[in-house]
């Protein structure tokens, strides 16, 4: 298999679909030159194979012949050659990993400059200024990333020559000092290395394309891949293009644009430009841009010409796209496109609007500048709709914003990233870090955000930033992470550790409010309210419960009246998992349930359990009303006990200060005598129920009672009720009989029949592995994959997160953390293994999950494949899990 590609290869499939191999952007300018014919700078991919091979045994055998002739190619292409001095070819080498990372690796722009070359380029351009700026650039790139110099160090010299010349912008430094200014560099290189700068082409390649590989492995990289869930192993391609120059004069520029508007959805284009300048600048944020219908009045021709490219982009990918191009001397090159990423308004919006007809035409009188037949209409089918937006965009339209205008507004700028937030300002990344570990909520405040901020970010509720547009890089970033983002408020004057804003001053620590929705900031703490799925949210949800109804059900983990209602209010169909533990920790509860644990004669046990029947029968008529006609899982008592006694090292010195009394003494007893080292092993579930009879009946009498009570009212209750923690056969079976008996006592003599099952929980590896007797017993199952995951890996689901779980993540230890994410080869091969064995029992056994996993789309995905009947998560997570179940149902076909 070839290492390099050229962006015109004829591969056998699109190359588009070939991202594995070419990574996103190399695969997208493929397409773009080979498929679609645009203008795009003749260039060449080195594949993620060779960058996994050189993560694994450093650089491949036969790579160097392999670019070689790539290069030579390439020069017959641009009729230029590498190095030259009379008329230079420049490329620029830039990373392109599977999926977008933006701003994480390294990029190396104007390759191939040299003592020599730099004379051509400025002979040919006849600008000597543009030749050495470029050089300079040259040099300070490649020091800073290939060769690890400190970007500081060529910062000196560069403030050097403008103090000399006295110039105030950088645009101004004139030819003869940047000449000047490249030999200083060289001589930083010189010092830093003990190598003069490298003058080869060849060597200057060799070192970009190792550098950018060797950045995947940085800890920027690796930071967000463990962000955004990204494989480690992937690797990144190298994409070596021909330069071409927005910053050659004012007939030249460069700029962002999307097909429609990626932070509502709208249609028409969007996106910024700047007029003599190179794409970084844009990106950065550092000049302020202008809009892309600017573009318009400046270079009409290449406005039209890119209008056309994006009506072409749009019907090839049918969806919005987002582009970088150059305009060098008024020609336009198109050096980017990618499916582009979006709000979740936008990304639902868009879904719905391209399940209608999409169609493109000229501007009357407009003939095609591409040379290929015109687009034809498009347009999405519901089921593409549903799999167009994912959980972090539904995640986005549940975000809060202002409830209020606020009255202490400071600024109204940019919008950049939905969702309102409130914090204290900080104002560098380490300190908005080292506040949120304090428990603080932090807006982190900066003129401009770049990759190193990226953990100052993370750990920030909302981002503030002074400059830069909407596609800089904190607006892309927050954007890609549904944080709340408001950008390029320049009113804001950051001096060290405050802000200004005319005459208000806020100081490091202070609160604010932003809404990076409508743009503003406030002063203080802004009230905030929920967020508003928008009419598309609705209609793709709507949609999903269509494609999934009968395959796969969602339904809510809730234990109480209110939560229940919510529930079904937000799409709930039943309740998955009641926890009845649950009931009984708020304050006015606990005594009983601790009467319970102190009884010391049956009369004082079977007293507090009458006690503890009254309260639940209250709440499980208000659980089933709420859920009426839909199913309702009750699992039984699954509490380790300590957690309703008080804490043993509390009680031990108000005994040696102030002392206890009789009851406290008892209390004092009994939290000694449960104590357990991992009580999330010990006395739980089912087990209790064994120690303590009298326990699971008194409950089910309760449930029975609320039943009957809903039946009376004409409801339609029905019940399912789950015994937790089970390991054996047996054991199920004799939680059975004390179920079944309270049923049967309960409800004989009904005239309406109750529609009862009695079923477990699978959460043991044992339970899982002797399924098939277990499901003898059980008229289902439930996966509670927390104490699965907890007991298949050994890692106590209490501790493991919070002390170990970065390390090993960061380490590459595991790629996800289980307990977020089914570990499908491990816990995942137990639950398939349950399912197999139950079924081949009882044939067509219903079975659900309800561990956190149920509101994980990944998780999901994988249930479904298991052929699990539904899934239970939180209420809040129900609108994710119903889409995420339809895009499970859809991708199994
Ligand atoms: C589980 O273990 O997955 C479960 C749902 O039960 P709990 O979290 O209450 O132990
Ligand atoms: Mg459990």
């Amino acid at each position: 298999m070839p290492n390099v590609y050229a962006f015109d290869h004829k591969h056998r499939k699109a190359p588009m679909e070939m991202k594995d191999l070419l990574g996103g952007k190399g695969a997208n300018l493929a397409e773009m030159t080979s498929v679609l014919g645009l203008p795009v700078p003749a260039g060449f991919t080195i594949t993620t194979d060779a960058c996994r091979a050189y993560m694994h045994g450093g650089w491949p055998e036969g790579l160097t012949g392999e670019v070689e002739r790539h290069v030579r190619r390439l020069e017959k292409a641009m009729g230029k050659k590498l190095g030259d001095s009379s008329d230079p070819l420049l490329v620029s080498v830039r990373s392109g990993a599977k999926f977008s990372m933006p701003g994480m690796m390294d990029t190396v722009l104007n390759l191939g400059l040299n003592d020599a070359s730099v004379k051509g380029l400025a002979d040919q351009t006849s600008d000597d200024r543009f030749a050495y700026d470029s050089y300079r650039r040259f040099i300070s790139m490649y020091g800073r990333i290939v060769l690890d110099i400190p970007g500081e160090e060529f910062d000196q010299p560069f403030e050097d020559a403008k103090r000399v010349t006295g110039v105030a912008t950088d645009a101004e430094i004139p030819a003869g000092d940047l000449a000047d200014l490249c030999e200083k560099y060289k001589e930083v290189v010189e010092r830093a290395t003990g190598q003069p700068f490298p003058q080869e082409p060849s060597d200057q390649l060799q070192g970009a394309i190792e550098a950018v590989f060797r950045s995947w492995n940085g800890a920027r990289a690796r930071a967000y891949r463990i962000r955004e869930k990204i494989d480690h192993e992937l690797g990144t391609a190298v994409n070596v293009q021909a330069m071409v120059f927005g910053n050659r004069n004012d007939n030249s520029g460069t700029g962002v644009g999307f097909t429609r508007d990626p932070a509502t959805g709208a249609q028409g284009e969007y996106g910024d430009f700047l007029v003599n300048a190179q794409g970084e600048d844009v990106v950065a944020g550092i000049r302020n841009t202008l809009p892309l219908s600017a573009l318009q009045e400046r270079f009409p021709h290449v406005h039209t010409e890119l209008m056309e490219i994006f009506a072409r982009l749009e019907a090839h990918y049918r969806d919005m796209c987002d582009t970088e191009f150059t305009i060098e001397d008024g020609r336009l090159w198109m050096l980017q496109t990618r499916v582009g990423k979006r709000t979740g308004k936008a990304a639902f919006k868009m879904a719905v609007d391209m399940t209608k007809r999409q169609d493109w035409k000229p501007p009357r009188g407009v003939k095609l500048t591409i040379d290929k037949p015109a687009p034809k209409p498009w347009q999405i089918s519901k089921e593409e709709a549903i799999s167009r937006v994912s959980a972090d965009h539904a995640d986005q339209l549940l975000h809060p914003q202002f409830a209020v205008r606020p009255s202490n507004l400071l600024t109204k700028a940019l919008a950049a990233s939905p969702g309102a937030a409130v914090g204290k300002v900080y104002f560098t990344a380490d300190e908005a870090v080292a506040a949120a570990e304090r428990g603080e909520a932090v807006i982190l405040v900066r003129s401009e955000t770049s990759p190193e901020d990226v953990h100052g970010m993370i750990a920030a509720q909302g981002i503030l930033t002074s400059r830069g547009g909407l596609v800089s890089h904190a607006a892309v970033v927050a954007r890609g992470w549904g944080k709340p983002a408001v950008v390029g408020a320049e009113k804001v004057r950051i001096t060290g550790r405050s802000f200004s804003v005319g005459d208000i001053t806020v100081a490091e620590g202070d609160v604010i409010s932003l809404d990076g929705g409508s743009g503003e900031v406030a002063l203080g703490e802004v009230a905030l309210s929920p967020a508003e799925p928008t009419e598309e949210f609705q209609s793709v949800l709507k949609w999903a419960d269509s494609v999934r109804k009968g395959k796969m059900a969602v339904r809510a983990n809730a234990d109480n009246g209110p939560d229940a209602a919510n529930a079904r209010r937000l799409g709930a169909e039943g309740i998955g998992l009641c926890r009845t533990e649950h009931m009984f920790l708020a304050d006015d509860r606990l005594p009983i349930v601790r009467r319970m644990i102190l009884a010391e004669t049956p009369e004082e046990e079977d007293a507090a359990l009458e006690e503890l029947r009254e309260a639940q029968k209250l709440d499980f008529v208000a659980i089933l009303e709420a859920m009426d006609n839909l199913p309702v899982t009750v699992r039984l008592l699954d509490p380790p006990l300590h957690e309703f006694l008080p804490s043993i090292e509390e009680l031990e010195l108000k005994a040696a200060t102030s002392g206890l009394d009789a009851e406290e003494q008892k209390l004092l007893g009994a939290a000694k005598e449960w104590r357990e080292v991992n009580p999330m092993l010990g006395t739980r579930g089912v087990r209790l129920g064994v120690i303590k009879p009298g326990l699971y009946a008194m409950q089910v009498r309760a449930l029975m009672e609320a039943a009957k009570e809903r039946l009376a009212a004409g409801g339609k209750p029905r019940v399912e009720v789950m015994i937790p923690l089970t390991v054996t056969r047996e054991e199920l079976a004799l939680a059975r009989s004390w179920v079944a008996g309270a049923v049967e006592s309960e409800t004989a003599g009904l005239r309406r029949k109750l529609d009862v099952t009695i079923g477990t929980m699978i959460e043991t590896p044992r339970a899982a592995v002797r399924a098939d007797e277990i499901a003898e017993v059980a008229d289902f199952f439930s996966f509670g994959t927390n104490d699965l995951t907890q007991m298949t890996f050994g890692f106590s689901r209490d501790d493991v997160e919070g002390r170990m779980m970065a390390a090993y993540l960061e380490a590459g230890l595991l790629k996800r953390n289980p307990f977020e994410t089914i570990d499908q080869p491990g816990v995942g091969q137990l639950v398939l293994d349950a399912v197999a064995r139950g079924r081949a029992t009882v044939p067509g056994l219903k079975m659900g999950v309800c561990g956190e996993h149920g509101g994980d789309p990944e998780s999901i995905a994988f249930f479904r494949r298991a052929g699990l009947d539904y899934v239970s998560c939180s209420p809040f997570r129900v609108p994710i899990a119903r889409l995420a179940a339809a895009q499970a149902v859809l991708a199994d076909g």
